[in-house]
């Protein structure tokens, strides 16, 4: 089955199928104010946009941040991550702001020792976090839900090196339009394939990287990036450029290390 929805199905559609995957497209419907990561609605002013943003501006767990590897502690009783991920039917969305690949809800993920479903993973244009000041080419977001409505989201870098077949079949099948929305229950996609084989992980509390930058969400960053090519990076690259948040103040926060 091929389909190509129209901007407003693709929200109505978004926003039933999982509660957390509307908050974090943040596809800006009537209501909601124009964000994006340059001039007058940029990252800096977020926060004054609309009244429900504020944290952007104010909040003291903003992520994403630079990691200092030196400053991480060790956290003796943190957990692995072990994730049970299944094929599922290729669902993607060009929401705006990233390209966005939606779960089926049957993968899920044991992180911190907690139940999580993953939601939808996305892509971002150089990465968010940065470590000891040194930005990725680009950075994937694993975001997960558990029953209770926590968030759990995997940082992974992406570095330039070999070619990634699981992002050959999505960089492949990107929509171009803003709003545009493909669905092909041929395509199967398993975001097992988008981890490293290492999973060792940097953690901290922080929020949201767009806004509403709620400040719900467990970071798991991994330390080891994949890889894609040269060519993988500029066929996203036409889609999206710089689609990152600057690095915001660890202040008070703890980062933990395993
Ligand atoms: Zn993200």
């Amino acid at each position: 089955m091929k389909q190509f929805l129209a901007k407003s199905s693709v929200a109505l559609f978004v926003t039933c199928m999982f509660s957390a995957t509307a908050l974090l497209a943040s596809e800006p419907g009537q209501d909601e104010p124009h964000w994006g990561y340059e001039g007058v609605a940029g990252p800096e002013k977020w926060g004054s946009l609309k009244s429900g943003h504020k944290v952007c501006g104010e909040g003291e767990r903003q992520s994403p941040i630079d990691i200092k590897p030196s400053q991480a502690v060790q956290g003796k009783t943190l957990d692995d991550i072990f994730v049970h991920y299944t094929d599922a039917p290729l669902n993607i969305v060009n929401n705006g702001h990233t390209i966005q690949v939606n779960s089926d809800g049957h993968s899920k993920a044991v992180i911190g020792g907690k139940e999580f479903s993953l939601v939808q993973f996305h892509f971002h244009e150089g990465s968010e976090h940065t470590v000891d000041g040194k930005r990725h080419p680009m950075e994937l977001h694993l975001v997960h839900q558990s029953e209770v409505g926590e968030l759990a989201v995997i940082g992974v870098f992406m570095d330039i090196g070999e070619p990634n077949e699981a992002i050959k079949t999505i960089f492949d099948n990107m929509p171009t339009q803003a709003g545009e929305q493909k669905i092909d229950d041929s395509i199967k996609i398993n975001a097992t394939d988008l981890l490293p084989d290492r999973r060792g992980y940097y953690h901290y509390l922080g929020s949201l990287t767009t806004p509403p930058c709620t400040q719900i969400v467990e970071w798991y960053v991994m330390k080891e990036p994949i890889t894609i090519s040269e060519a993988q990076h500029e066929q996203y690259r036409k889609l999206y450029k710089g689609t990152y948040r600057p690095t915001q103040e660890l202040g008070k926060r703890k980062l933990l290390h395993k």
